[in-house]
C-alpha cells in the first residue's frame, strides 16, 4: 500500500472527538486522506460505522484503538492499534476493563474541581459526551471553556486539567504488555502514539522505547499532529535507532480544537520504513 496522504490516528463522539464516525470519515475524504485509521480512546464502537462510511465512499480504512497504560513512575503512555479485529474477545475485555474506571474517575474530577469553586463539572461534562462509558478531561475542558474558566481547550488543560493541576485526578490504565497483547491477540500491530507529549527524561525515554520494542511493539508515530518539525525530526532517529515502522497521524479531535486537521500533517522524513507498508 503506498497511500499519499495516510492518516492514522483520529477520534470520534465514540470516545472525545467531536464528529460522529461516519462524519471523521467525511471530513477525511474532504481533506485528501486516502488511508484512514479511527482510533478512538480504549473504545471500538465507532468502527463499524466509519468502516461502512469508508466502504461507501471508498476509502482504505483500518480499525484502530487507542489504548490508555499506566507506565513507570506514574505516566500516562498511548498505544495506538491498527488493523485490529475489532470482535476479539481478549481486545474487547481488556478494552472494557480499561473504560470501566472511568465514570468514578470523572465523578472524582467534578468533587476536584467544586473545591476550586468550579460547580457541576461533572454534570457539566456529560453533555458534551457522546458515549457514556467514555468520559474524558476533554470533555470536561469542553464544559469548562463553556463556563468562560478558560479561553479554550488548551489552556484548560495547563491551568486545571493537566497533571498536578486542581482538577487532575490519578488514574490507573492497562499495563504496557497488555495493552500490546490485546492489540496483537486481535492480529493488529502497536504503535506508540505521540512519544513528544511524554514529559520523560532521556534515560527514561529511552527505557520506554526499549520496553515498547520488547514486548512487541512495532510502530512508533514519528508525525503527529501537535508536535514541531524539530520533535518529528528526533523521533524519526529514534524509529531508525529503534527500528520500529513509521506512522504518520493527526490526532484529530474536532474542527478549530485540534492542532492539525485530518490528513493536514507534514510527510514522514526520508529513509524510514512506513507502517503502512504492512497493508498491501
Ligand atoms: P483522558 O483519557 O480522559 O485522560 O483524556 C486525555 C485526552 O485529553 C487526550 O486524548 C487529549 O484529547 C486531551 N488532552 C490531554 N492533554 C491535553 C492538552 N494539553 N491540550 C489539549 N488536549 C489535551
Ligand atoms: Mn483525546
Ligand atoms: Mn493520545
Ligand atoms: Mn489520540
Amino acid at each position: 500500500m503506498r497511500p499519499a496522504n495516510p492518516d492514522l490516528h483520529c477520534h470520534s463522539t465514540a470516545s472525545d472527538g467531536v464528529l460522529s464516525p461516519a462524519a471523521v470519515v467525511e471530513r477525511a475524504v474532504a481533506h485528501g486522506v486516502d488511508l484512514l485509521a479511527l482510533t478512538d480512546h480504549d473504545e471500538l464502537s465507532g468502527l463499524a460505522e466509519a468502516r461502512a462510511a469508508a466502504s461507501s465512499h471508498r476509502l482504505s480504512f483500518l480499525d484502530g484503538v487507542e489504548i490508555s497504560v499506566s507506565w513507570g513512575e506514574d505516566h500516562t503512555i498511548h498505544v495506538v492499534g491498527l488493523g485490529i479485529d475489532a470482535t476479539n474477545p481478549r481486545l474487547v475485555e481488556g478494552l472494557a476493563r480499561v473504560r470501566a474506571g472511568r465514570d468514578s474517575r470523572a465523578r472524582r474530577i467534578g468533587e476536584e474541581l467544586s473545591r476550586y469553586g468550579i460547580a457541576d463539572a461533572y454534570a457539566g461534562a456529560l453533555k458534551y459526551v457522546g458515549n457514556p462509558a467514555l468520559v474524558s478531561r476533554s470533555h470536561f475542558a469542553r464544559y469548562l471553556v463553556e463556563c468562560g474558566v478558560a479561553p479554550d481547550v488548551r489552556s484548560v488543560f495547563e491551568r486545571w486539567l493537566a497533571k498536578g493541576k486542581p482538577g487532575y485526578v490519578p488514574h490507573v490504565w492497562a499495563e504496557l504488555t497488555e495493552a500490546v497483547d490485546w492489540i496483537r491477540a486481535a492480529g493488529g500491530v502497536a504503535v506508540l502514539a505521540h512519544p513528544a507529549r511524554y514529559r520523560l527524561a532521556s534515560a527514561e525515554r529511552h527505557r520506554l522505547y526499549a520496553e515498547f520494542k520488547a514486548v512487541g511493539g512495532v510502530g512508533i508515530e514519528v508525525v503527529s499532529g501537535a508536535q514541531d518539525p524539530s520533535a518529528s525530526r528526533e523521533i524519526a532517529e529514534t524509529c531508525r535507532e529503534y527500528g520500529f515502522l513509521a506512522s504518520r497521524a493527526s490526532d484529530f479531535h474536532g474542527p478549530g480544537e485540534s492542532y492539525a486537521d485530518l490528513g493536514a500533517i507534514a510527510p514522514l522524513p526520508e529513509g524510514l520504513t512506513p507502517i503502512w507498508s504492512l497493508w498491501r
